[in-house]
C-alpha cells in the first residue's frame, strides 16, 4: 500500500495513538487542508465531521449546497490509508469531480457505464494497486458481485454517500438504485460510512440513517442559510430588458436565467445573443446533444449565461455561478431555493433576482387547475400562495425563506437582501389601492387586471366603451396621477401578493376583493407597497453584495478579468472546466493581494501545493505583467502600452512597426501577449477571415505549438504574424475548440 503524505500520516498516527485526535491539539488538520486544498480555515461543521471520520465513526450530515461537503470526505481520504469510495448519483458529474480532486493532487478515478471495458479495467487495476485516494462510483455498481469482490480485496478507508436523500422514498428525489447501498454495512462491517445531503427533513434523515444502517452516526444539521447570496425581488415589467440591464451591470459573470416556458427560454436566449451577450438556451425539448453542448459551454465559461427551464439543474457543479435570475415566478419555495442555491457555491458573493408580476400567478394557477388529483392540486395551490406571499412581502427575504424551511433566523438585519439593505422603500398607497378596488367592485368583480387598470387611468378602449365602463365613477380617477399603467399594474400585483385581492378563473382570470382588501377599501386599514429606491452609481472597485462571514472584500476588478482569461486558457488546454483550475474566490484573492512570489501565492485560498506547482508561475506572470502595466514608467509597460495605443488608434501592424522602427513580428508578439493577458483587442481586424480559416485548419493538423511548422506547411503563404494572431484569437475566442497539442 502506498503511503500518502508520509509525514502527516505518521503524525496523525501518533496523534491517534496518543488518543488526542479528538481533542483539538492537532498537528495539524488545518495545515494538511492548506497543503492539499489551499484552504486555511474550515467552514462550519467541516472540522467536526473530518474528526469524526478520522476517528472511524459513521457520519450523517445535512449541509447546504456550497457548504463544502466534499472536503469532509476528501481530506480524510487523503490522510487515511486506503481508498475512499464515493457514491454519487450523477454520472455526468463524475468526470468533473475526479478532475477537480486530481487538480489538488489527490489520486482519483471513477467507474461508471460511460467508460469502455478496458478503461474500467485500468481503473480497477489502479484500485487494486492501492494507489487511489478516491474512487467515484454510481450506486448501481453495488448490485454487482464482481464489484463488491473487487472492493473486498483492497483496503478501504471510508464510504462517502453523496446526495444520500436519494435512498429515501420520503424525499423528493428517490432513486431505487440507492436501496442497494444498504448492503454496504453488512458487506463491509469494518469500514465507516458517511452520508451527505443538502436536503432532508427530520423524517427523511431518520429514513436515511435506518436504510443505510448507520451505526450511531455523528450527525450534523447545518443551517440552510447561504449568507453569500444577495436575494432580491423586483417588479417585472419588461422582463427581457430587465435581464439585459442586469447582465450589462455584470459583464463577463457566469449565471443562470430561469424562464418557465420553453418558448420564453428560446426567445430570451435569442434576445440576449442578439445584443452580444454570450447566452445559450437549455430546455428538455431540445435535442440531447445540443442541450449537452450548451451545458458544457456554460460549464467551461465559453458562454456567460444559460437561459433555461427548471430542467437545468441536476448535474451542475460549477462553483462560479455569480447570479441566478428568475424571469418568472417559480411554482413554490422549495424549487426557488434549490434554484438560487446554484449560485455562489464557492462562497463568493452572488446575486439572486426574482422578477415578479401578477401575470405569472395566473399562468401557474392555470397549470395547477389542470392537475387531476384534487389533493395535489390543493397542495400546489397552497405552495403557490406561499411564494406569492414571499415575493409580495416587505419582510427580510432570508428570514422568510429560512422560516419556511422551519429555521428561525435570529438577526434583525440579514444585510444581504433587498429589504434589509434598504434597496426597497415602503410607500403608502392606500388611496391608489382604494381606486383599484373600487373599480373592481363597481364592475362586479368580473374583470382582469388589464381592464381594471384601463378603467382607473381612463383609457379609451373599445371594451370600455362597449361595456359602458367610462360612465362608472372610478373611470379615469387615476389619470392625473404621476403614474403610468405599469405603476398601476404594480399596485395590483401588490394587492394580490398581500392578499387584498384574489384571482380566480383559469385562462381568463378575474379579480375579486378579499376580506383583507375590504378593510383597506373602507378605510379601516392602510395599504403599503414597496418599491425600489433609485441607486447611486456603482463604484469601479467591487463592493460585496453578500455578507459572507469570510469575504474577500475589495479587489482589483481589471486584474481579476486578466486572471480569468488566464484561467480559461489553462482550462482549455487541460480540457477541464475553469473552476477546476481555480475558483473565483481564489482569483479574487489574487486580485486583492497581488502576490509577487510563489511563497506569497501559497497564502491565497485555494492554492494547494499541487496547484501552486502547476499554475503558480503562470498566474504570477500575469500579475507581474499587470502590475507593470499599471506602474507607469517600466520599460516593458511602456513598449506594450505604445503598441496598444497605436492599435487602438486604428493602425495596422505594419504601420505600427514602421512608426516604431520595430519588426512586424515584434508588434504581433506584443499584441498576442496583450490579448493573452486579457486586453480587449479585436484581432480580427488584422487577419482576414480567409487567412484565419486556413491557419485554423493548419493548427488542427499540426497543433499550435510550432508556428514554424505551420508556416512551412502553408508553403509560406501565411506569415508568422498572422499565425501568432490567429493563435491568440483561438485562445481567447471561446467559439472554437481546437485542441492543444
Ligand atoms: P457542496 O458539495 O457542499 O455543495 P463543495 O464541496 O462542492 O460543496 O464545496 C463548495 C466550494 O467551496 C468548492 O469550491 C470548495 O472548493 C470550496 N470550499 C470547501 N471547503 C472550503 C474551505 N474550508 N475554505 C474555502 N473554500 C472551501
Ligand atoms: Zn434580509
Amino acid at each position: 500500500m502506498m503511503m500518502k503524505w508520509g509525514t502527516l500520516f505518521r503524525c496523525l498516527r501518533e496523534l491517534r495513538m496518543s488518543n488526542s485526535i479528538q481533542s483539538g491539539t492537532d498537528c495539524d488538520l488545518v495545515a494538511a487542508m492548506g497543503r492539499v486544498f489551499g484552504f486555511h480555515q474550515f467552514r462550519p461543521n467541516q472540522e467536526e465531521i473530518v474528526r469524526a471520520v478520522l476517528a472511524g465513526r459513521d457520519v450523517f450530515a445535512v449541509m447546504p449546497t456550497g457548504g463544502g461537503k466534499s472536503l469532509c470526505y476528501q481530506l480524510p481520504a487523503h490522510l487515511l490509508d486506503g481508498t475512499c469510495v464515493v457514491i454519487s448519483p450523477l454520472i455526468s458529474l463524475m468526470k468533473d469531480q475526479v478532475d477537480a480532486a486530481g487538480a489538488t493532487g489527490l489520486q482519483a478515478e471513477y467507474l461508471n457505464s460511460s467508460l469502455g471495458y478496458s478503461e474500467q479495467g485500468g481503473v480497477l487495476h489502479r484500485l487494486a494497486s492501492g494507489e487511489l485516494d478516491l474512487l467515484y462510483v454510481a450506486p448501481e455498481r453495488f448490485a454487482r458481485g464482481d464489484f463488491l469482490a473487487a472492493l473486498k480485496s483492497v483496503r478501504l478507508c471510508l464510504f462517502a454517500i453523496d446526495e444520500a436523500h436519494c435512498i429515501s422514498e420520503w424525499g423528493h428525489d428517490f432513486r431505487p438504485d440507492y436501496l442497494t447501498l444498504s448492503r454496504i454495512v453488512t458487506e463491509f462491517p469494518g469500514v465507516a460510512v458517511s452520508a451527505f445531503t443538502a436536503t432532508a427533513t427530520h423524517r427523511v434523515q431518520q429514513d436515511i440513517i435506518e436504510r443505510l444502517g448507520l451505526r450511531e452516526p455523528f450527525s450534523v444539521r447545518a443551517s440552510f442559510d447561504r449568507p453569500n447570496l444577495f436575494i432580491r425581488v423586483e417588479s417585472k415589467d419588461d422582463v427581457q430588458m430587465q435581464i439585459l440591464s442586469f447582465l450589462r451591470r455584470h459583464p463577463g459573470e457566469s449565471g443562470i436565467v430561469y424562464r418557465t416556458t420553453r418558448a420564453d427560454v428560446e426567445s430570451t436566449a435569442t434576445f440576449l445573443a442578439d445584443r452580444r451577450i454570450k447566452a445559450l438556451p437549455y430546455h428538455a425539448g431540445m435535442e440531447t446533444h445540443v442541450r449537452k453542448a450548451n451545458q458544457d459551454a456554460f460549464n467551461r465559461d465559453e458562454i456567460h449565461v444559460i437561459v433555461a427551464t427548471i430542467a437545468f439543474g441536476m448535474g451542475i457543479d460549477k462553483s462560479n455561478v455569480r447570479f441566478v435570475i428568475h424571469g418568472d415566478l417559480p411554482k413554490n419555495m422549495e424549487g426557488y431555493y434549490q434554484e438560487i442555491g446554484r449560485a455562489g457555491r464557492d462562497g463568493e458573493p452572488a446575486h439572486c433576482v426574482l422578477l415578479f408580476s401578477y401575470g405569472d400567478i395566473t399562468t401557474i394557477r392555470y397549470f395547477i387547475d389542470k392537475m387531476e388529483v384534487a389533493s395535489e392540486r390543493a397542495i400546489a395551490g397552497r405552495k403557490l400562495d406561499q411564494i406569492v406571499k414571499y415575493a409580495g412581502s416587505t419582510r427580510c427575504r432570508r428570514r422568510q425563506i429560512l422560516g419556511y424551511f422551519g429555521e428561525n433566523y435570529e438577526a434583525d438585519n440579514c444585510g444581504a437582501c433587498d429589504v434589509c439593505a434598504g434597496d426597497v422603500e415602503r410607500a403608502d398607497a392606500t388611496v391608489e389601492a382604494q381606486m383599484i378596488m373600487s373599480a373592481i367592485a363597481r364592475t362586479s368583480e368580473r374583470f382582469g387586471a388589464g381592464h381594471i387598470v384601463d378603467i382607473v387611468v381612463g383609457a379609451e378602449t373599445k371594451k370600455i366603451r362597449q361595456l359602458g365602463h367610462d360612465r362608472i365613477k372610478t373611470y379615469g380617477v387615476g389619470a392625473d396621477k404621476s403614474k403610468d399603467k405599469k405603476d398601476w399594474r404594480r399596485i395590483v400585483d401588490n394587492l394580490v401578493a398581500q392578499g387584498c385581492v384574489a384571482i380566480s378563473g383559469g385562462r381568463y382570470p378575474v379579480l375579486a376583493i378579499a376580506p383583507k382588501g375590504r378593510e383597506v377599501l373602507f378605510g379601516r386599514a392602510k395599504f403599503e407597497i414597496f418599491r425600489k429606491k433609485v441607486k447611486k452609481a456603482v463604484p469601479t472597485r467591487v463592493r460585496k453584495p453578500g455578507r459572507a462571514a469570510d469575504v474577500v472584500g475589495e479587489y482589483d476588478k481589471d486584474l481579476f478579468e486578466h486572471l480569468r482569461v488566464v484561467r480559461t486558457r489553462l482550462a482549455r488546454r487541460r480540457n477541464v472546466p475553469p473552476y477546476v483550475i481555480f475558483s473565483d474566490r481564489t482569483l479574487h484573492e489574487m486580485a486583492r493581494d497581488l502576490p509577487r512570489s510563489l511563497e506569497a501565492m501559497q497564502y491565497i485560498t485555494g492554492v494547494g501545493e499541487q496547484k501552486l506547482r502547476q499554475y503558480g508561475e503562470e498566474f504570477l506572470a500575469a500579475i507581474r505583467y499587470y502590475r507593470s502595466l499599471v506602474r507607469p514608467g517600466s520599460a516593458q509597460a511602456e513598449t506594450y502600452q505604445i503598441t496598444r495605443e497605436m492599435e487602438a488608434g486604428g493602425l495596422t501592424i505594419e504601420q505600427i512597426a514602421r512608426k516604431r522602427g520595430l519588426s512586424a513580428s515584434t508588434i504581433a508578439a506584443h499584441l498576442e501577449r496583450l490579448v493573452l493577458n486579457g486586453c480587449k483587442i479585436d484581432l480580427n481586424r488584422h487577419v482576414s477571415a480567409e487567412t484565419r480559416k486556413k491557419i485554423e485548419a493548419l493548427f488542427q493538423t499540426y497543433g499550435r505549438h510550432r508556428l514554424k511548422t505551420i508556416i512551412e506547411a502553408s508553403g509560406e503563404t501565411v506569415t508568422y504574424e498572422q499565425a501568432r494572431l490567429v493563435r491568440a484569437l483561438l485562445e481567447t475566442d471561446s467559439a472554437t475548440a481546437i485542441p492543444w497539442r
